[in-house]
């Protein structure tokens, strides 16, 4: 069964704005993290797009290119991060000593147009890696749903987008070019320092910086997306055949409704055309009729009411153009993410007790959770290694307090074997995930340890991830 999404979402907004509004509330919320300051004379703040990562580096440094890089990297005292697009929810970036950007170390470097591939600097964001290899006739087989991102920032988390043929933008990597902590340039792929390449496919940014990324790419191609509204059990019943039928599938359950949003994507036709428009303040929607109904009793039950309501058959918003601008979604609401990363075959039970789990003990979430797709690689530390899988995410608005939600459903990963997002929340420490990258964890440790003895790239956080006192 499908709705129509703009039908739904008009009838939200209706509904919020309307005689449903007398009890309208603003959930008390308690900030989840200290806001920084700024002190005139005292070094800048850098934050983290969601805004609850922070830091006082003392110096910040955009080289321009290898040859600067590499003397920084070199004369740098106490803990060196790079950054790309300071997305990652987790502490991955700070450093009170240097943070390098890369953002000056951007664009293509050279490509191959019979192999279709391409090299690239590895500061360039998403969207103009989208632009820079259009205009050669090459483009990434698939992206993440959000294009800020830098490539260096991509691969260093195995950036996922959805698609069980397609691996995570890791998985693309054919070579790489790496500034060493000693100060070293180092080419790596399968033939040229073969053990370091394997670690720096998914490197948390611990082995040195990434300067340049040589990527196997596609003919450059067009997509069509087709974003419906389904009852979630009506998905996870024709999962499978949905997951191999399209080229790229998600669906984002509504949390305390039975809802969910589908997002089929396709090669395009040549007859496909645009049809309406994805509303940018759906979210905003969603939770504006969420609180203005939470005071009353069984408002969850009158909330998955009032979204079925709006429902009426038929299709719904139809998108259509080149693949990076499909793919790529822009993010207008402020939010803080856990995924975590599942075999593919415990994927609709783990949703399944998520959802419920949200029921059952009344957690007030309204924003979408958000399942996809990815294939096996063998990466030492990609979240994807070894098995066919799917990442499952659950989000809460950016000025609520994540904690109690998450906390609640983060066990829930855990017994499902779930491998946490490096990139996004988690309370795993080094024991923990030692027994989950059991093949490789020593591996890379050891490639770590070889290129860094002095733990110049590691930042508190990352101590404790590899268990490094
Ligand atoms: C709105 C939003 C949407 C998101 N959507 C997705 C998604 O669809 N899929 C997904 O997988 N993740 C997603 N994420 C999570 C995360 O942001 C990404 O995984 C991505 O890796 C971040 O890229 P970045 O350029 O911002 O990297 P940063 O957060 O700046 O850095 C990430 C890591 O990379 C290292 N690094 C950066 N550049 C280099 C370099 N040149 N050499 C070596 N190390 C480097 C950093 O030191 C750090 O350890 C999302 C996050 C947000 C906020």
């Amino acid at each position: 069964m499908s709705f129509d999404r703009r039908r739904f979402l008009q009838g939200l907004a209706g509904a919020a704005t309307a005689g449903l509004l007398p009890g309208c509330t603003k959930q008390p919320f308690e900030a989840a993290e200290p806001a920084f300051h700024y002190e005139p004379g005292q070094p800048i703040p850098w934050m983290n797009w969601a805004g609850n990562q922070h830091c006082y580096p003392a110096h910040r440094i955009a080289p321009t290119g290898e040859t600067e890089l590499v003397e920084r990297l070199k004369r740098a005292k106490g803990c060196v991060r790079a950054v790309g697009a300071s997305h990652s929810f987790t502490a991955l970036v700070p450093t009170d000593d240097t943070l390098i950007a890369t953002d000056l170390m951007a664009g293509l470097v050279g490509y191959d147009d019979q192999s279709i591939q391409a090299e690239l600097w590895a500061g360039t964001r998403l969207h103009d890696t989208g632009r820079l290899l259009e205009a050669i006739g090459q483009a990434l087989p698939n992206m993440p749903d959000v294009d800020r991102f830098a490539l260096g920032g991509a691969l260093a988390n195995s950036a996922h987008a959805t698609g069980v043929r397609f691996g995570s933008m890791s998985s693309q990597l054919l070579g790489l070019t790496l500034a060493t902590p000693s100060g070293e340039l180092l080419q790596c792929s399968d033939t040229e320092n073969p053990d370091i390449f394997q670690a720096a496919r998914t490197s948390l940014g611990a082995l040195g910086i990434v300067t340049r990324v040589r990527l196997q790419n596609v003919e450059s191609f067009r997509l069509t997306e087709v974003n419906q509204i389904e009852y979630t059990e009506d998905v996870l019943d024709d999962l499978p055949r949905r997951l191999e039928a399209h080229r790229h599938f998600e669906f984002l359950p509504l949390p305390n409704s039975d809802l969910s949003v589908t997002v089929s994507t396709d090669l395009a036709r040549p007859d496909d055309r645009e049809q309406g428009a994805d509303d940018p303040d759906a979210l905003i929607k969603l939770r504006r009729l969420y609180e203005s109904i939470s005071w009353l009793p069984g408002a969850n039950l009158v909330y998955d009411w009032l979204l079925k309501l709006n429902m009426a058959e038929g299709a719904s918003t139809v998108r259509t153009g080149r693949s990076y601008t499909v793919l790529a979604h822009p993010r207008l609401v402020r939010f803080r993410e856990m995924e975590y990363i599942l075999p593919q075959e415990v994927g609709p039970a783990c949703l399944r007790e998520i959802l419920q789990t949200i029921r059952d003990r009344g957690i007030p979430a309204c924003f979408p959770l958000e399942y996809r797709a990815v294939a096996s690689d063998d990466i030492w530390l990609s979240m994807f290694q070894g098995r066919p899988s799917v990442a499952i995410a659950v989000h809460q608005f950016g000025d609520l307090d994540h904690r109690a939600y998450f906390e609640q459903i983060e066990p829930i990963f855990w017994k499902y074997q779930g491998r946490p997002h490096w990139g996004k929340l988690h309370t795993l420490d080094s024991n923990r995930l030692k027994n989950l990258y059991s093949a490789h964890w020593q591996d890379f440790q050891d490639v770590r340890e070889s290129l860094d003895p002095g733990n110049k790239m590691l930042n508190p956080y990352l101590r404790h991830l590899f268990g490094v006192v």
